[in-house]
């Protein structure tokens, strides 16, 4: 055992404090990392206010890791002391299912193991990024390619794979029409992404704040949704339509802006229910779907394609001590784009 700085929240809804966890000793197939930054997901804060249900505490959150290899275990391959290397929501799964076998480790039918308030085959609670070090098996482990800085590459490894998995999946390219509704962590690398796979991209923000980012960004488009004219303008117009927001919205209305055989799809994760009346999907043969981070070789395709396109996210650095004023803001919808702790401070 290896007992590492970290900053847990010791109730749903406590503060962060400063503490010390204990990670596993390096096995054969493990690498250490020193986690240099690590992203502030929205589903962080989703778990941790236990808004999903109840979590294990004290929970140290964090899913969006990048740092540098410092010791490997004998039977590793894939990785070597001083590689820059990433790590998302999951750090195990069965690898035997049908899905694990398929490359799709997300839908593992065992269930994979989350990288924080899951518990491992050790039977240990597995605690996440935001603190200085971790163990994980090589096989969960991806590498960040040169031309990407770690701080801008850290929340790839969520927010990026989130997007382009549904982004791949649903062919976005030349020719489609794609929207992403609101533009926070998820929202602004979705439109990086579906712009740098060729799509014709629309932005669907509350408001027209960050009109100037997202044209920035690559959208082709900007509208404001508290502007009702905005469903009317835009009914039975796109192809697929990525819903990134955590609350809930009213469904019919933006289902009502997919032209015939589009998706909507779901990234978003509110913990109330979404209604969708049977109209809204009938009427031009319209789907509604759902998709969950990605694949761990999808993963590595993603980090290589941002790479070769130039695309990180848009970060504001914070110390360990401004976790909880940077979740508030998070959650007022106040980010741009993302929060990335710099573990340095801790
Ligand atoms: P985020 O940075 O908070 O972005 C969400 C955006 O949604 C906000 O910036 C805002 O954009 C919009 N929004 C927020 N509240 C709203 C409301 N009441 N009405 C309308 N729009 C609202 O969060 P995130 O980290 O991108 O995560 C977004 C959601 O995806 C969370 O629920 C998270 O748990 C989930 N998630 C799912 C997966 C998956 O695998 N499916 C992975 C990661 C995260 P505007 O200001 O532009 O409107
Ligand atoms: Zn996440």
């Amino acid at each position: 055992m290896r007992t590492v700085t970290a900053y847990a929240t010791p109730a749903a809804k406590a503060p962060f404090e400063k503490t010390t966890i204990e990670r596993r000793d390096v096995g054969p197939n493990d690498v250490l990392i020193d986690i240099r930054y690590a992203g502030i997901c929205h589903s962080d804060i989703h778990t941790a206010r236990a808004e999903w249900g109840p979590a294990t505490f004290p929970l140290v959150p964090g899913h969006e890791i990048a740092g540098v290899v410092t010791e490997i275990g004998p039977a590793v391959t894939r990785h070597a002391v001083g590689d820059r290397v990433g790590v998302g929501c999951l750090v195990d799964s069965c690898r035997d299912c049908e899905h694990c076998q398929a490359d799709l480790e997300q839908y593992c039918l065992k269930g994979g193991t989350g990288t924080y308030n899951s518990v491992g085959k050790d039977g240990r609670t597995t605690q996440g990024g935001y603190s200085t070090q971790i163990v994980v098996d090589e096989a969960f482990v991806l590498r960040i390619p040169d031309d990407l800085s770690l701080d801008v590459a850290a929340p790839l490894l969520c927010a990026g794979i989130t997007m382009y998995s549904p982004l791949r999946h649903w062919k976005a390219g030349p020719g489609k029409r794609v929207a992403v509704v609101g533009m926070g962590g998820l929202g602004h690398l979705g439109v990086k992404i579906a712009h740098a796979l060729g799509a014709e991209v629309t932005v669907l923000s509350q408001s027209l704040s960050k009109q100037e980012d997202g044209l920035a960004f690559g959208a082709d488009h900007y509208f404001a949704t508290s502007d009702s004219v905005t469903f009317k303008q835009l009914r039975n117009h796109f192809d697929l339509i990525l819903n990134t927001v955590s609350a809930t919205l009213p469904m019919a209305r933006f289902l009502g802006m997919l032209r015939l055989n589009g998706t909507m799809v779901n990234v978003g994760a509110p913990p109330e229910p979404l209604e969708v009346p049977a109209f809204a999907l009938m009427s031009m043969r319209r789907s509604w779907a759902g998709s969950g981070i990605g694949g761990i070789a999808e993963t590595q395709e993603m980090l290589d394609f941002c790479a070769e396109h130039g695309i990180g996210a848009e970060i504001e650095t914070i110390s360990g001590e401004q976790i909880d004023d940077a979740w508030d803001r998070v959650v007022s919808s106040d980010v741009r784009y993302r929060f990335v702790i710099d573990t340095a401070t801790f």
